[in-house]
């Protein structure tokens, strides 16, 4: 179920929390770059190193 949320793009990394109300840091709390579904399951650094 949860690979399907990532497929369909509903999890709730900041880039989607931004489409809402949500106020904060777009940033990823490993890296410098910003905070997207691809970027933390596959571009981070920490998840390539996982
Ligand atoms: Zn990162």
């Amino acid at each position: 179920i949860f690979m399907w949320f990532v497929h369909k793009g509903v999890i709730l990394t900041k880039d989607n929390l931004l489409k809402t109300s949500w106020i904060g840091n777009f940033g990823c709390c490993f890296c410098d770059h910003n905070e997207t579904i691809k970027h933390l399951f596959l571009e981070c650094s920490l998840a390539k190193l996982l």
